[in-house]
């Protein structure tokens, strides 16, 4: 009985104390955002608070193998007492002699010593078997997105990059009650840019996830080269896409380690004329040790443009027939967006790339722009005839030139000044 509420509550114990490391890591993580708000006052009570759980929970693992071992104690301090008074009774009626006795007492408290140790080793067993229940629980836990089991299919060697999207309709698992994606269909044809654009929280960035089948969708399918993504192998799909994504991961290494994340077989060369054409190449250079400084966690020491232009430069690399660009230059100064925006044609040359862009002069140059809104396709058509046809589309590029007018008017009048 002991036995088993040692072993449960050793997993609960593990548990908060793993509740402890993640709070730890996402503080320390958020430094700056806790300092700029004065938040450390609260957050020094939720650690406390957390802390206290876990030795709360630690504290009741503790106690029920205190009783544990204290019953076994007990149980055999009070076998020898009923063995010294029945053998004292043997002695006094002349049964045995009292070397006999203390022969027997020395050899049964041998026994029951080794039987307090073992009771002992058998709640720290059982702690470790709690503990293990919940490794085995999560080795044991199955990923949705699978290989088919049968009727597998391969991608060719030389995938041109045709898309096609039938009737998607996905909502989020922690939200079944609302469709982030709804009755979408598209078909995107190799070598094609097509931009994504939309108010916030219109799906874009959640397409990208279903198109490299992070999720599958409830109803509708996705084809890559006419052949259902749901029936190849997840690295096989994945191995065509080259993606820049909104909030660029950066990792723990040097600056071309991140480079060659997706292509570790790349050269040195390879590695600088990707940098160059996502002209990180001078920043690089002028860090301590160029291409071989060292970042700190998740790049750490970079500002955010840089970060974009690192994770262009990885995406260069891969060398994917289909582009995904999410956001991906939203941190740039105006210049060096201005700078990527020219490279990028020769980039998306032979390559069919999808870009999601709130700034609508990113995307004017794109062969279609589809329009999405609360998960829906609105509109879709090239920048004019969006203008002339999509309400949505044309209050969007209303009020961003407008503002972008009024920018350079403004920036002209300072000059003048
Ligand atoms: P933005 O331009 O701001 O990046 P978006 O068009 O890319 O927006 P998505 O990130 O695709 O929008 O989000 C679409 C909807 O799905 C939003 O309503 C969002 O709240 C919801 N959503 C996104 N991620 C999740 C998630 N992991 N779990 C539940 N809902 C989510």
């Amino acid at each position: 009985i002991f036995g088993r509420r040692v072993r449960n509550l050793s997993r609960q114990s593990q548990d908060r104390i793993a509740d402890v490391g993640s709070y730890v890591a996402e503080a320390l993580g958020q430094i700056k955002t806790v300092q700029a708000y004065n938040h450390q006052q609260q957050d020094q009570q939720r650690f406390a608070q957390t802390v206290e759980d876990a030795f709360a929970t630690a504290r009741k693992r503790i106690f029920q193998r205190a009783w544990l071992i204290t019953l076994v104690i007990s149980l055999v301090l009070g076998a020898v007492g009923v063995m010294l008074w029945v053998g004292g009774m043997d002695v006094i009626a002349g049964r045995i002699t009292g070397g006999e006795l203390a022969a027997f007492v020395f050899y049964s408290l041998v026994v029951g010593g080794a039987f307090g140790t073992l009771s002992e080793v058998i709640g720290e067993l059982q702690q470790a078997a709690g503990a293990a229940q919940r490794i085995a629980e999560l080795l044991q836990s199955k990923s949705l997105v699978l290989p088919p089991s049968k009727g597998l299919q391969v991608l060719p060697a030389r995938v041109e990059g045709n898309l096609q999207l039938e009737n998607l309709y996905f909502s989020y698992p922690s939200r079944p009650e609302s469709y982030a994606i709804e009755g979408l269909s598209l078909s995107i044809k190799a070598g094609e840019t097509l931009a994504l654009v939309g108010p916030s929280g219109a799906g874009k960035s959640t397409l990208f996830d279903l198109l490299l089948r992070f999720y599958d969708p409830q109803q509708g399918q996705i084809l890559l080269e006419g052949v259902p993504i749901t029936r190849l192998d997840p690295h096989d799909l994945r191995r065509c896409f080259a993606m820049v994504a909104q909030t660029p991961a950066l990792f723990f290494g040097t600056v071309e380690d991140n480079i060659r994340y997706g292509n570790p077989q790349a050269s040195d060369a390879q590695v600088e004329a990707a940098a160059r054409i996502a002209h990180a190449h001078d920043f690089i250079l002028q860090m301590p040790e160029g291409y071989k400084t060292h970042l700190g966690d998740g790049g750490l020491g970079l500002s955010g443009g840089q970060r974009q232009r690192l994770a262009i430069a990885r995406a260069l690399l891969v060398d994917a027939p289909i582009l995904l660009l999410d956001e991906a230059t939203s941190a740039l100064d105006a210049q060096s967006e201005h700078l990527i925006q020219q490279a990028l044609p020769s980039l998306m040359q032979g390559r069919t790339t999808l870009v999601i862009a709130h700034r609508l002069a990113t995307v004017q140059n794109a062969d279609r722009i589809v329009v999405m809104d609360q998960g829906k396709l609105v509109a879709i058509g090239t920048h004019a005839q969006l203008i002339a046809s999509n309400p949505l589309y044309a209050r969007l590029a209303a009020l961003q030139f407008n503002v972008e007018m009024g920018r350079s008017a403004q920036s002209k009048s300072t000059e003048t000044l």
